[in-house]
C-alpha cells in the first residue's frame, strides 16, 4: 500500500487569466499529511525499514516531523519526534495524532536536532528534515507524475526552506531532460538562506530567521543546492510576509484550499506579477501545502 499519493494536477483558470499564461498547480496540499514531505519521508523510511530499521526519529516540529510520524504509523514502526520549545501547539497536536512520541527539547531547532541525533543507533534512524538524497529522490516523483500526464512545463515556481524540494524537483527535471527550464526558488525576506548562499557563492548561515513562514526558517540550506544551481537555471526570488499571506487568502478564494505562507510565497509570484511569462508558457507551481495552518493564521 502506498503512503504518499499521486496528487492532482490542475489547470488554474483564475491564476492563468491573472498571469496571462497557462498556470498548472501540482496539489501537494492533497497529500494525507498536507504537504510534499510525505513523498520524501516515505522514500527514506521505506528504504531503512526494508533494511531492518526498528524505529525512526525526527527533529522537525513541522511538516517533516508530521510526515515521518505518519510513515512510521503506516509501516508499523515507532517514531519519536524531538521538537524545540518554539513549536506551535497545533504542530505538536498533529504529531501526537499520528501516534508518535513527542519530546520537547531545547530553545531552537539545532538543540532539538542534536538531541534527536544522540538517540539514533544503527537500527533507530534519524531522518533529517531536508538534507538527504533519499528525500530528494522521493520528491522527484512529482515531476514523473506531471510528465506522465502530458505536461511539459516551461518554468517551475517552488518555495525553499532547507532545499529538499529544490533538490528533488531539480533531479526530476533532469531525469526528463528539462534541466534547462527556469526554476524560480522563492523565500521570504526573513528566511532568505538560499538567497544569501547563492549571492555569497558559498554556504551562508543566517544569524537569525524571522517572520511568518516558519516552515521556511532553515538558517542554512543544504549544500546540494549549489550542485543544483550550477547545473540548472535557478532564480532566487524574495517576497514579504504580507505578500505571502495575501496570496494564501486569494488562493483560498480561488481554489478553496488553505495553505501555509510557506506555500503562499510561490503563489504570490503570480498574484503579484513578479515575473512576466509568455502567453504560450506552461508554468508549473508546486503547491507544497502545509499542515500547521489555520484560517485565523492567515487572517489579514
Ligand atoms: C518543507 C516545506 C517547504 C520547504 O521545503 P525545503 O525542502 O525545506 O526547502 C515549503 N513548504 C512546505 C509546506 C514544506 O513543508
Amino acid at each position: 500500500m502506498g503512503i504518499s499519493i499521486r496528487t492532482p494536477l490542475i489547470h488554474s483558470l483564475p491564476l492563468s487569466q491573472h498571469s496571462g499564461c497557462h498556470v498548472w498547480l501540482k496539489m501537494e496540499s492533497s497529500q494525507p499529511t498536507g504537504s510534499f514531505k510525505l513523498r520524501s519521508a516515505e522514500n527514506i523510511c521505506r528504504h531503512y525499514a526494508e533494511r531492518g530499521a526498528t524505529a525512526f526519529i525526527s527533529s522537525s516540529g513541522g511538516n517533516a516531523g508530521i510526515a515521518v510520524a505518519h510513515c512510521g504509523r503506516k509501516l508499523g514502526l515507532p517514531v519519536t519526534v524531538v521538537v524545540p520549545e518554539s513549536t506551535s501547539d497545533r504542530a505538536k497536536q498533529l504529531i501526537e495524532q499520528e501516534g508518535a512520541k513527542l519530546i520537547v527539547h531545547g530553545k531552537v531547532w539545532s538543540e532539538a536536532n542534536d538531541y534527536a541525533l544522540s538517540l539514533a543507533t544503527d537500527d533507530i534512524i534519524c531522518v533529517h528534515p531536508f538534507d538527504h538524497p533519499l528525500l530528494w529522490e522521493g520528491i522527484s516523483t512529482i515531476v514523473d507524475e506531471i510528465i506522465s500526464e502530458g505536461l511539459t512545463p516551461d518554468a517551475v515556481i517552488l518555495s525553499v526552506g532547507g532545499g529538499s524540494m529544490l533538490s528533488g524537483i531539480a533531479q526530476g527535471l533532469e531525469n526528463h531532460q528539462l534541466g534547462h527550464i527556469p526554476v524560480y526558488a522563492v523565500e521570504t525576506q526573513g528566511t532568505a538562506s538560499l538567497h544569501a548562499s547563492l549571492n555569497a557563492g558559498k554556504l551562508v548561515r543566517l544569524d537569525k530567521v524571522s517572520g511568518i513562514a516558519t516552515t521556511l526558517a532553515a538558517s542554512q540550506v543544504c549544500e546540494n543546492v549549489f550542485n543544483v544551481a550550477s547545473r540548472l537555471d535557478v532564480r532566487s526570488m524574495l517576497v514579504s510576509d504580507q505578500e505571502a499571506l495575501k496570496a494564501c487568502r486569494r488562493f483560498l478564494d480561488d481554489h478553496r484550499v488553505l495553505t501555509e505562507p510557506a506555500c503562499g510565497v510561490s503563489l504570490s509570484i503570480l498574484y503579484d506579477h513578479k515575473i512576466r511569462f509568455n502567453a504560450a508558457d506552461n508554468v508549473l507551481v508546486i503547491v507544497c501545502g502545509g499542515a500547521s495552518v489555520t484560517l485565523e493564521g492567515i487572517a489579514g
